[in-house]
């Protein structure tokens, strides 16, 4: 048994060993070590930080340096089942007791913690309090009550739970038992209630940063939607993501749509049986699914650290559920992306809506939509907008927001704007936004014509403006306060007296220039930016370790039946990718290589690191080099394979591997279709050839060599336009013979991939 050889003084020291051995890291980040002192002082303890903070660390550890068990209070069976297999799968002994858990199971996990096998147990609130579990606890060395997602006590706050209510039963039955409350929501309200409800005794309070850094945020008007996701998903392809609806119908749809397109999508709404939910959410933590589309009712449990992109449909009713919803994303620290399209129609249904939901809290919801709308309609920042409601200052732009990588020009707007003024004067003020702008462009649709607004002078005026321009020029004229909408007349745009001197002549307007968004995603700028930037281009060689990685993993999770995230995150595997670790040294070097992993995995990994590292037809001497390099006590052992030898094993190989072999080495050095026929005195056509066959024998090729995912997105429409699986000869015409045949296999096969068929 692992833990009984090590009875551990509660220090930090012991804590950062734990953390080494255990989680693979080498440090605390900057809050959790105070935090954690905290705890083993057996303090009360409040802990405040976002999404992917690295809450969870905060119990865990002192949990296992500490005699006794932890008790962890958590609302959600999924998030418990992922977090106990996390805590395994690092080698440290943990359970969960919920409505999931039959009689003989609960029994023999009650046993665990009476001979004290176990240092966390995970519980439901319910099953906490319900008959009797008190009064087992009582009879346990409980080291201290952790409560999971403590928002959830606060009936102010977004995910209230009345069973909540009743944990202050901890403090009165178990008073000398510290109790450590960790929420991601922060407002002052929530962590007034927590303290409260709890009963904590003189808690410290920690509230870290609420920045993320490493998630790139992005707005983009609301108009073709579902064209926007497609080409986005073009541009990530095998990156997991979830995109939020407002309806389950939206679901639906869009899910199919996206399927259409041959990537693994699926829909999760509340109006999904139990077991439908389960299946659906499975299928994404375990990678088979790569895109959920949702409503707001996924995502509460979801520990899945993978994932690389969360976009918003519609616009969240408030900012601290924005919030939570993007923290989905990039848990793993490495670059993530959260897109939200925005349209004011939006902002309309929301108001519809929330005024019929709860009249009660009517002004304070409408407040905060208020603060979620002007966070997308935004000139400045997004980051500083985010940090400051949650009540922080950042100094300086964040470098990784659409604004800040593509600053908007500013330019004189005063004739713009009069435009528009004029136009809604001679519409007395009876005009919507979308009316306002169709009225400048000359539109001749239903509500032009009956209206008669067809008629007015200034019908046409701004026909040189495309619909987007104006409608992001109409909504700066909102937010500068020249305008504004009376919801009660069937949201009208009205002139303030502001509005009345710009028309007048008596006042300039300086106006932001509209960019579409998606050029400036590309172009990264400032210091944060440049770091994400590097780190999301890797070299076309680490990023095929990084795929082989990443497939290695799926493998093994699948057979052990976890998700892949917790045999190793994506941060984890980048790294390994990037320092192509071969011996036992270096693969415990690598962050998030613990003890327990790499005994697990750690020699299959190496491996696959060999395997990339030179020639597989080479493999079977690296084979017998394994041992030695995994010699624990050898720290000269060499990091990786010495380049020249490397190179000399793979001409050697060269001479005598199969002909496709040899293709295949010149190709993954990097040399064209066309450089490896010359070098090797071969047709183009045989080496084209070699390359089909290599890929639809599953090898790893740079494809984006051959197809850029324009190419892809063509043939995939071209195949879908003919229906079935057509011939590559009516494929080949069908697109005016733009692709020769070796390209038209390559993509089929690419498109049997995704599939899941080879
Ligand atoms: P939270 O519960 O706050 O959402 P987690 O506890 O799931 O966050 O942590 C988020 C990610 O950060 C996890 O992948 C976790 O392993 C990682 N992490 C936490 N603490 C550290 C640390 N000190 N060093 C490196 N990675 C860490
Ligand atoms: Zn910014």
């Amino acid at each position: 048994m692992l833990f009984a050889a090590e009875p551990l003084a509660p220090t930090i020291e012991s804590a950062r060993k734990v953390l080494k051995k255990y989680y693979g890291y080498d440090a605390f980040r900057p809050m959790q070590e105070d935090i954690i002192s905290n705890i083993m002082g057996g303090h009360d303890t409040v802990v405040l930080m976002p999404t992917g903070g690295g809450k969870s660390i905060c119990f865990q550890v002192p949990a296992v340096v500490q005699e006794g068990v932890c008790i962890v209070v958590s609302p959600l069976i999924a998030l418990m089942k992922d977090q106990v297999e996390a805590l395994k799968a690092n080698g440290i002994p943990a359970a969960y007791i919920n409505s999931s858990i039959g009689s003989s199971e609960a029994n023999n996990i009650a046993a665990d913690c009476l001979n004290g096998h176990l240092k966390l147990l995970y519980v439901s609130p319910e099953k906490l309090l319900s008959d009797g579990f008190l009064s087992f606890l009582k009879r346990l060395k409980v080291s201290m009550f952790a409560i999971d997602e403590a928002h959830c006590i606060s009936s102010w706050g977004h995910d209230f739970r009345p069973e909540y209510t009743q944990l202050r039963v901890l403090r009165e039955q178990f008073p000398q038992v510290p109790i450590i409350a960790l929420t991601a929501t922060a407002d002052r309200l929530t962590r007034r209630d927590i303290q409260q409800q709890l009963r904590l005794t003189k808690p410290k309070v920690f509230l870290s940063s609420f920045d993320r850094p490493n998630l790139n945020l992005i707005v983009r008007p609301g108009q073709d939607r579902v064209g926007g996701i497609l080409e986005f998903l073009e541009r990530h392809q095998g990156e997991a993501g979830i995109i939020y609806c407002l309806s389950r119908k939206q679901c639906e749809t869009l899910a199919q749509k996206i399927q259409a397109k041959g990537i693994k999508a699926d829909y999760y709404h509340a109006g999904l049986t139990p077991n439908q939910r389960g299946a659906v959410q499975e299928g994404f933590l375990k990678d088979d699914l790569q895109v959920i589309v949702a409503t707001i009712a996924f995502g509460m449990g979801i520990d899945k650290s993978n994932v690389r992109w969360v976009i918003h449909y519609n616009l969240p009713k408030n900012i601290e559920g924005y919030y939570q919803e993007i923290g989905r994303a990039g848990r793993d620290g490495t670059p993530a992306t959260a897109l939200l399209f925005y349209s004011f129609g939006d902002v309309m249904s929301l108001r519809d809506m929330l005024t019929k939901e709860n009249p009660q809290l009517n002004q304070l919801n409408l407040t905060k939509l208020e603060r979620m709308q002007q966070f997308a309609e935004a000139a400045g920042c997004r980051r500083r907008i985010l940090l400051n409601y949650f009540g922080e200052t950042l100094p300086h732009d964040c470098g990784n927001c659409d604004i800040c990588r593509n600053p908007p020009t500013t330019f004189d707007g005063t004739e713009i704007a009069q435009k528009a003024l004029s136009a809604l004067v001679r519409g007395r003020e009876r005009l919507s936004i979308s009316l306002l702008i169709d009225v400048l462009r000359g539109m001749r649709n239903q509500a032009v014509l009956s209206g008669g607004f067809d008629q007015i002078k200034t019908y046409g005026a701004g026909r040189d403006l495309p619909y987007l321009d104006w409608y992001s020029y109409v909504h700066q004229m909102l937010n500068d306060g020249l305008v504004y909408i009376a919801y009660e007349e069937g949201y009208a745009l009205k002139i303030t007296d502001l509005g009345r001197e710009v028309l007048q002549g008596q006042r300039p307007v300086s106006m932001k220039k509209f960019q579409p968004a998606e050029k400036a995603e590309k172009k990264p700028r400032g210091r944060k930016a440049a770091a994400t930037a590097s780190a999301s281009t890797p070299t076309s060689r680490e990023a095929q370790l990084f795929e082989a990685l990443r497939a290695l993993r799926k493998r093994i999770a699948d057979e052990q039946g976890v998700p892949p995230y917790v045999i190793f995150t994506d941060a984890t595997l980048t790294e390994m990718a990037a320092e192509r670790p071969v011996n036992r040294v270096a693969m415990l070097g690598i962050s998030g290589v613990g003890m327990k992993k790499f005994d697990t995995y750690g020699e299959a990994f190496i491996r696959e690191v060999l395997a990339h590292g030179g020639n597989p037809a080479a493999q079977a001497d690296f084979d017998d080099e394994l041992p030695a390099n995994l010699d624990p006590d050898d720290p000269g052992a060499p990091r990786a394979p010495r380049k020249k030898e490397a190179a000399a094993k793979k001409e050697a190989n060269t001479e005598a591997g199969s002909t496709i072999d040899t293709t295949f080495q010149l190709h993954r050095m990097g040399l064209s279709a066309e450089a490896i026929a010359e070098r090797r005195g071969l047709a183009l056509s045989t080496i084209q050839s070699h390359l089909t066959t290599l890929y639809t024998n599953g090898a790893e090729l740079r494809l984006e060599d051959f197809l850029s995912s324009q190419d892809l997105a063509n043939i995939q429409t071209a195949v879908a336009q003919l229906g079935g699986q057509p011939l590559l000869r009516d494929l080949f015409d069908h697109l005016r013979e733009d692709y020769d045949y070796f390209r038209l296999r390559l993509a089929q096969q690419y498109f049997r991939r995704l599939r899941g068929e080879g």
